[in-house]
C-alpha cells in the first residue's frame, strides 16, 4: 500500500491509494480475524446504512474501531442506501438527509477523506451489475435460511418488507464487498453469518468461472464496548432511549439524569453496587480510567450521591460529544462539502468496480 500523504488534496491521495501493488500474496484462508495488526496493508470495507442520525452506542460500539483502521490500511467506506430500501422502500422522503446525516456524523468523527475513500453506494451502479450476476448463481435455500431475514419479517411485520430485495440482501452485500475487491470486513458478532454467506457466494462464483475472479472477504470481529441506554437496555434508537452524537448539552444532560440506576440505592448515603449500575457503566467508558476506581469505591461506600454522580458524567459526556457536534453542525451547514466527498468517493471507486465487471463478464462469457 502506498503512503497517504497528507495533501490537502484527497483527489490526489485516493488516486494514489489505489496506483499500489497490494499484498495479495498473503494466505487469504482464514475466515476470521480478530486483530487490527492483521488488516495493515489490506483494503477494508465498510458499509453503514443511512437511518437518521448515530448515537453514543454506535460511536463506541462500532465507529472508533472502524476509524481508527484508517492510519493502517485502504479503508473504504460506503452508504448504504439500496440497503435502506430493503426495509424501508415505502417512504423515502428522508433518505437523501439521512444520506447526508450520516456522512456528517461520520466525518465528525474522524472519518477523513484524505485517508479514506468516502461513496454512496446509488453511485457505483456497478453493483447492481455484480448484483444480478451472483442472484443468478445464489440458491434461494441460502437466502432463506438468513436468520436476519426472518427476524426482520417478525419485528418490521407492518412494514411488507417479505420482497425479493430483502430476501436478497445478502447478495446485494455480497457485490458491494466483491467489486471493490474488499479484502476485509469489519463486523460484530451476529454479522458473522452474513460474511460467511458471502463467502459461500463467492467460492460458487469462482468454481463456476474462474478461480480467483472473486476475492473472498475476511471478517475481522471487532468487539465494541455495549453501551447502555436511558433505560438500561442496549442503546438504540429504536428503543427511544439514546444519546445522540450531536445532541446539545442541556439534552445530554437531561438524558442522563433520567438513567436507571442502582434500584436499592435510594437514600443520598445507601451503599450503591456499581455493577448493576447504568450510570457506572457510562463512568468507564467517558470518565478518565484513573478516576473511575474512586467512582466505585465511593458507591459501595455510600459517599456518593446518584444526583452528583449523574452530574458529573453529564459534564464527560458533553465534553466528548462538543467536538464532534461542533463539526456536524459545520458540515451539515455545508451540503456542497458532503456532496464533493461523495462525488469523489465515487470517482475513484468506478474504475475498481470496472475492472472487476471486466473480469466477471469474462468469466461467464459474457
Ligand atoms: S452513586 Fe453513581 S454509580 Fe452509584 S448507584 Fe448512584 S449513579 Fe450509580
Amino acid at each position: 500500500m502506498s503512503e497517504v500523504h497528507k495533501s490537502g488534496s484527497h483527489v490526489q491521495v485516493v488516486a494514489t491509494m489505489f496506483d499500489v501493488e497490494r499484498d495479495t500474496a498473503r494466505p487469504r484462508n482464514k475466515a476470521v480475524i480478530t486483530s487490527p495488526q492483521d488488516v495493515a496493508g489490506r483494503r477494508v470495507l465498510t458499509g453503514y446504512r443511512p437511518t437518521g442520525r448515530l448515537h453514543l452506542g454506535h460511536l463506541v460500539g462500532n465507529i472508533r474501531n472502524n476509524l481508527a483502521l484508517q492510519t493502517e490500511s485502504e479503508t473504504f467506506f460506503f452508504v448504504a442506501d439500496w440497503h435502506a430500501l430493503t426495509t424501508a422502500y415505502e417512504d423515502t422522503s428522508e433518505l437523501a438527509a439521512d444520506v447526508r446525516e450520516l456522512v456528517a456524523d461520520l466525518m465528525a468523527c474522524g472519518l477523513d477523506p484524505d485517508e479514506s475513500v468516502i461513496y454512496r453506494q446509488s453511485d457505483v451502479p456497478e453493483v447492481a451489475e455484480l448484483f444480478v450476476y451472483l442472484s443468478m448463481i445464489t440458491p434461494l435455500g441460502w437466502l432463506e435460511r438468513n436468520p436476519t431475514h426472518k427476524e426482520q419479517l417478525r419485528e418490521l411485520e407492518t412494514r411488507h418488507i417479505n420482497t425479493s430485495g430483502n430476501l436478497a440482501y445478502p447478495v446485494l452485500q455480497t457485490a458491494d464487498i466483491t467489486i471493490v475487491e474488499g479484502e476485509v470486513v469489519p463486523v460484530g458478532e451476529d454479522q458473522l453469518p452474513h460474511l460467511e454467506l458471502a463467502r459461500e457466494i463467492v467460492r460458487r462464483f469462482n468454481g463456476l468461472y474462474g478461480d480467483g475472479i472473486l476475492i473472498e472477504p475476511i471478517a475481522l470481529l471487532s468487539v465494541g464496548a455495549r453501551v447502555p441506554g436511558t433505560d438500561g437496555r442496549k442503546m438504540s434508537k429504536s428503543y427511544g432511549n439514546a444519546i445522540y452524537l450531536d445532541d446539545d448539552p442541556d439534552s445530554i444532560t437531561e438524558k442522563l439524569r433520567k438513567y436507571v440506576t442502582d434500584p436499592l440505592k435510594i437514600r443520598l448515603h445507601d451503599p450503591g453496587r456499581p455493577e448493576v449500575c447504568s450510570i457506572f457503566t457510562m463512568h468507564e467508558l467517558f470518565t478518565p480510567p484513573s478516576e473511575v476506581g474512586a467512582v466505585a469505591a465511593e458507591c459501595r461506600a455510600g459517599d456518593r450521591g446518584c444526583v452528583a454522580c449523574k452530574a458529573e458524567i453529564a459534564v464527560n459526556v458533553v465534553e466528548e460529544l462538543a467536538p464532534i457536534r461542533k463539526r456536524k453542525l459545520e458540515l451539515i451547514a455545508d451540503p456542497g462539502q458532503i456532496g464533493d466527498v461523495l462525488a469523489h468517493g465515487a470517482k475513484c471507486v468506478r474504475p475498481i468496480a470496472a475492472a472487476t465487471l471486466d473480469s466477471v463478464r469474462d468469466g461467464i462469457g459474457l
